[in-house]
């Protein structure tokens, strides 16, 4: 998922107080980046200079931009090797990351950017690395894979990126990390930079390990208080799971991220929301990427009311647009809880965080306030009760869209216009019913209202797209 930049721009220094080249700025300001957000602001002056940097900030907080910028410093386009390495935890992350460093390295004549991750083909990957790039950008495993086959080769490197360093931990990538490492010239001889949203010991560690003489960068986060409004309520354990419902149906937030502290919790929560007939989907470590990609891809096009997830499974997660943040566990770790909070709110938006709290787990609010350095705010889970009951008529919360799969994608040669055009020129259907439309390789993706749905979905299957009869199917 991309985000868009939404809400108000950063404010702080302009990227023209950098060291950066006169075509780098004007591309910049072509896209819209005018202002540094403060992680850029405090990495960017020390990466340009050719530090080492170990950087710490949220998600969504503009670290692509923080590494890729010294990146494209330390790279001559005309020397056709791999100059610099991002490794990044998924596949899904690996991309997003790709498609920035296309966006920023467009003031550049023709610097290749090469995206090598586990679950594509290897072919097309070959063939790809046997036509040289100067970027590359992929998932540990794969990249490692490449390595031994000699079909990528690490000895021009000058920058090294470790992106999402936490998570790729938290994947057990450590050994791939340390093998790819190794293939590298030595740390004083490459830039090293690390991102990563916290700082646990063991990211410590790694960059002990792999960096050379680093600065710091540490955004600990305080969001404002103005933007994001957070409610306690406390909860008898045997009503937590119910109470999220409640907060729903009273708040009727359009996109909600529910953070649980263990998987079976998340299980339970999806399971106990369905029954109640709210949309609401698990992310969690055991799917498959495809599944994964589903669920995403529901939750973005507004077909998911509810993401359910670990604080694991959501990391790196890049959202554009949550309304409402929820904690259906308080976490053991006052920091994780600000990380949580501060998912919602983002870009100068507003947003709503609720945490549901047992007797047992005011201890750990107790330490949410002492790290807030505010008293938290609690209102009773009846007035959520009194309030549902009187407006029962409204219902269940409900997304406003339907998603509609259809077997077919970019193999198949299919784009969103032949998607838009059999819906809207062939059945008829307004535009204004239709929203996200994503192409993968294999299925495309519809977001349609849900009061065309049931004609979008026949007709479609009557149809066709492209030429061709497609099979089609709801979500
Ligand atoms: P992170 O890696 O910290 O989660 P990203 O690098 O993905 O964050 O950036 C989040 C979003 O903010 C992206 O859509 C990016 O294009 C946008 N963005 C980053 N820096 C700036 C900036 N200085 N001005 C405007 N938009 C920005
Ligand atoms: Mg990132």
């Amino acid at each position: 998922m991309t985000a868009s930049p939404a809400g108000a721009p950063p404010t702080g220094p302009a990227f023209s107080t950098l060291p950066l080249a006169d075509h780098v700025l004007a591309n910049l300001q072509r896209l819209g980046y005018e202002h540094m957000t403060p992680i850029q602001a405090a990495s960017l002056p020390l990466a340009l200079a050719g530090k080492d940097l170990i950087a710490q900030a949220k998600t969504g907080s503009g670290k692509t931009a923080a590494f890729t910028l010294p990146l494209l410093a330390n790279l001559n386009p005309r020397r056709f090797a791999v100059q610099a390495l991002v490794l990044c935890p998924t596949r899904e992350l690996a991309e997003q990351v790709s498609q920035e460093i296309r966006r920023l390295a467009r003031a550049e004549d023709n610097v290749k950017v090469l995206t090598l991750c586990g679950g594509a083909t290897m072919r097309p990957q070959l063939a790809s690395l046997a036509h040289g790039a100067h970027v590359v950008v992929g998932t540990p495993g794969r990249i490692l894979d490449h390595l031994g086959r000699e079909s990528l080769v690490l000895e021009a490197l000058n920058t090294l990126v470790l992106d999402e360093a936490d998570r790729m931990l938290d994947m057990g990538f450590a050994d791939d990390i340390a093998a790819i490492a190794e293939r590298c010239p030595p740390s004083s001889q490459r830039q090293t930079l690390l991102f990563s949203a916290t700082y646990p010991d063991d990211v410590a560690k790694l960059a002990a390990r792999y960096l050379h003489e680093p600065q710091e960068v540490k955004l600990t986060e305080r969001h404002d208080a103005s933007r994001i409004r957070q409610r306690f309520y406390e909860v008898k354990e045997s009503e937590r799971l119910h109470a999220v419902g409640l907060l729903l149906n009273h708040f009727r937030p359009e996109s909600t991220l529910a953070f649980c502290n263990t998987k079976q919790q998340c299980r339970d929560l999806v399971a106990v929301l369905q029954a109640e007939g709210i949309v609401a989907l698990e992310l969690h470590g055991d799917l498959e990427q495809r599944e994964r990609d589903q669920v995403l891809v529901q939750f973005a096009n507004r077909s998911c009311s509810v993401l359910v997830a670990t604080d694991v499974a959501a990391r790196g997660l890049d959202i554009a647009r949550l309304d409402a943040v929820i904690n259906v566990d308080i976490t053991p770790d006052a920091q994780v809880h600000t990380h949580r909070v501060g998912r919602t709110g983002r870009a100068g938006e507003s947003g709503q965080a609720f945490s549901l709290a047992s007797m047992d787990e005011m201890g750990r609010v107790g330490r949410i306030d002492e790290m807030q350095g505010s008293e938290s705010v609690w209102h009773p889970l009846a007035e959520l009760e009194a309030a549902s009951a009187g407006d029962a008529a409204s219902g269940p919360l409900r997304p406003p869209m339907v998603t509609l799969q259809i077997l077919g994608g970019r193999k198949e040669k299919i784009r969103k216009g032949d998607v838009l055009g059999a819906l809207t020129k062939d059945l008829g259907l307004d535009a204004a019913c239709i929203g996200k439309i994503d192409v993968n390789d294999f299925s495309t993706y519809v977001a349609v209202r849900h009061d065309v749905a049931e004609q979008a979905l026949r007709g479609l299957n009557a149809g066709k797209v492209k030429g061709r009869s497609v099979k089609v199917r709801r979500l």
